[in-house]
């Protein structure tokens, strides 16, 4: 039914089902204008650096080719083993898209890409470049570093989009070949491994949903098992680095990297739903409470150390020292996808919205052609903290994790929106858009129009319903404080306090409920144990998070020179010069006690779009 980042179809432990690819679809406003700009200019440069970069290259030397390998080194002097994976994420993002229309351009490079894959695939299925070029052809010695069931993990996804979104099975093919190559060596009766890189646990479940083989769900249940038991070692920065310090039913909080312990958690979920393991699923909602009660920062970035990519200790939260890596608050997002489809929690799609509109958007330029690795909440004038490779949005990365993440997430945007039950349809997150569910009585189409996130009115519009009534379901978002609801006839408008609020009728063709969101600005203060920005505060309204930048000064004051005016109150302003109905912020200040003043903040993900600038989201007192 469904995909996006190996987004979880309909199985029979989801409390909700996604609609899938074909039954929503983005018709106009902010997040359909994120997704343009990915299909128009991030998808084409994608490919353009996948070819300039090498990586497109590596697949062709695997497949024979002559030719030197080209992968970047790191700090470590160690090349990069997992670069097919960026070919992989490029090819789910593409896969979507020509799922929603053609495009004849994205088309050729997608069949070049896919010819390249295919052609590198060794007789018995095993296929990773950097093995096969590199290393001399022996798979499967370097379980802890080599990111080999990683990369598998990536190609399935991008099969199943394929599959789904538009009934291809090139890629299946190639993706179950590989997948029977490691049930072959690492199924029940053969070797325990585990990889260092989560994320085909995940992967494998949706292979499962799609072929009907229970053989990758068995997989991906073994490897959960297995992990945690130390057959990964202690490598450069500890066990739980690559979470083998405990097992996954029995470790209480987040720990290591970020990134793998996310992706880890969304196989656990997925396999938890799938075989009805309520204990493996308890213990991933409650390191999700840790994790976003001590170790989540305010714009939705996860993981503050540079050092190993990990989650700090709780409370660990600096801001100008933030790691919050794109693909950390992406695979929040997809944890927090499989939680709300598992459990149906109103937090888990809040908490999708702080990390989509924030932490995630911010990854991208504008533009859609540049990137961030890294997403701190605060760059200084002196810029003396920045680690060099992650100050400014970069064209690509030697590790181009992110780039391909967040086209993947872009393109599949719409899959976010909304669920069905039997008893009804669930809005999670607000876009203008066309959707199409399943309740008991039969087919539900809606027409949702609203200006989100500048506007708060969000329309609904029935389209087509069944007879019999059902709940036409709405979160109200966790921030909100005066939401109203109303339906037909004269039904509210009603006070909406946060969680979903429900409007149970016999809908009929042409009706329509109005949730009113209040979009105030928002004062926001820091927990008392976050040391590192006591004594400040921030500027939110609605989803986003709000930030200062040297852009908006007046020459020759410095950012760092600013502090928060208590005596009076922000104000909303238009910021034409960010885009079409760009709500901005006046934010008052002092300078040196110079009172008066006003410095205007912009929303989080737009920063560094002119220029390589200061920015601070906490502002001191
Ligand atoms: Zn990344």
């Amino acid at each position: 039914m469904s995909g996006g980042p190996g987004k979880a179809a309909e199985a029979a432990g989801w409390r909700l089902r996604p609609l899938g690819p074909s039954r929503a679809r983005l018709a106009g406003g902010f997040l359909a204008d994120r997704q343009r700009v990915n299909r128009e200019r991030t998808l084409p440069h994608g490919f353009d650096q996948l070819r300039r970069s090498g990586t497109l290259g590596n697949l062709r030397l695997a497949a024979g080719a002559g030719g030197r390998y080209r992968a970047a080194a790191d700090s470590s002097g160690a090349t990069f083993p997992f670069l097919d994976s960026d070919v992989y994420k490029w090819l789910e993002a593409v896969g979507w898209e020509l799922g929603r229309a053609v495009d004849p351009a994205l088309a050729a490079a997608a069949d070049e890409a896919i010819g390249l894959v295919g052609a590198a695939q060794l007789p018995d299925g095993y296929l990773n470049s950097y093995v096969q070029v590199i290393t001399g052809g022996a798979p499967h010695t370097d379980l802890a570093w080599g990111h080999e069931f990683y990369c598998v993990g990536h190609l399935i996804q991008a099969a199943v989009a394929w599959h789904r979104g538009l009934g291809d099975d090139r890629l299946l093919g190639i993706a179950v070949r590989a997948a029977d190559r490691i049930d072959k060596e690492f199924g029940p009766t053969g070797r325990d491994g585990v990889d260092g890189h989560p994320g085909i646990e995940m992967a494998l479940v949706e292979l499962t949903r799609v072929t009907g083989d229970g053989r990758y769900l068995a997989l991906a249940a073994r490897m959960l098992d297995l992990r945690g038991r130390g057959l990964l070692g202690e490598g450069r920065f500890g066990a739980a680095y690559w979470q083998d310090h405990q097992p996954v039913r029995e470790a209480a909080t987040v720990a290591g990297h970020a990134v793998r312990q996310l992706y880890l958690d969304c196989g656990a979920v997925e396999v938890a739903v799938e075989l009805g393991d309520e204990e493996l699923l308890a213990a991933v909602e409650r390191r999700w409470r840790d994790l976003v009660a001590t170790r989540t920062y305010l714009t939705g970035g996860m993981g503050s150390r540079h050092r190993d990519e990990s989650f700090g200790d709780p409370y660990e939260l600096p801001p100008d020292r933030a790691y919050a890596e794109t693909c950390a608050s992406i695979a929040g997002v997809m944890l927090g996808w499989r939680l709300l489809l598992a459990t149906g929690g109103a937090g888990y799609a809040d908490a999708i919205e702080r990390a989509l509109y924030n932490g995630v958007l911010s990854g991208v330029s504008l533009t859609g052609t540049r990137f961030f690795y890294v997403n701190p909440l605060q760059r200084r004038t002196d810029r003396a903290y920045e680690p060099s490779g992650h100050g400014e949005r970069a064209p690509w990365y030697p590790c181009a994790c992110c780039p391909p993440n967040l086209m993947r997430t872009l393109s599949s945007l719409e899959q976010y929106l909304a669920t069905s039950t039997d008893s009804g349809v669930q809005l999670h997150q607000y876009a203008t858009a066309d959707l199409r569910a399943q309740v008991a009585g039969g087919s539900v189409r809606l027409a949702v129009g609203t200006g989100y996130p500048w506007q708060g009115r969000v329309t609904v519009e029935v389209v087509e319903a069944p007879g019999r009534p059902w709940t036409l379901s709405l979160r109200v978002p966790q921030w909100s404080r005066s939401a109203t609801l109303s339906g037909p006839d004269g039904a509210g408008p009603l006070a909406a306090g946060p969680g979903y609020a429900e409007l149970t009728r016999p809908w009929t063709a042409g009706e329509v409920a109005v949730l009113e969101l209040d979009l105030p600005v928002r004062v926001t203060e820091p927990g008392p144990r976050v040391d590192a920005v006591r004594g400040c505060v921030a500027v939110e309204r609605g989803p986003l998070v709000y930030c200062l930048e040297s852009a908006d000064l007046p020459p020759g004051v410095a950012l760092e020179e600013l502090c928060w005016d208590p005596g009076r109150e922000p104000a909303e302003v238009p910021r034409p010069d960010l885009g079409d109905d760009v709500v901005g912020i006046a934010v008052p200040v002092v300078r040196d006690g110079e009172a008066g003043l006003t410095a205007g903040a912009v929303p989080y993900f737009a920063w560094a779009n002119r220029g390589a600038r200061a920015m601070r989201v906490w502002i001191p007192r």
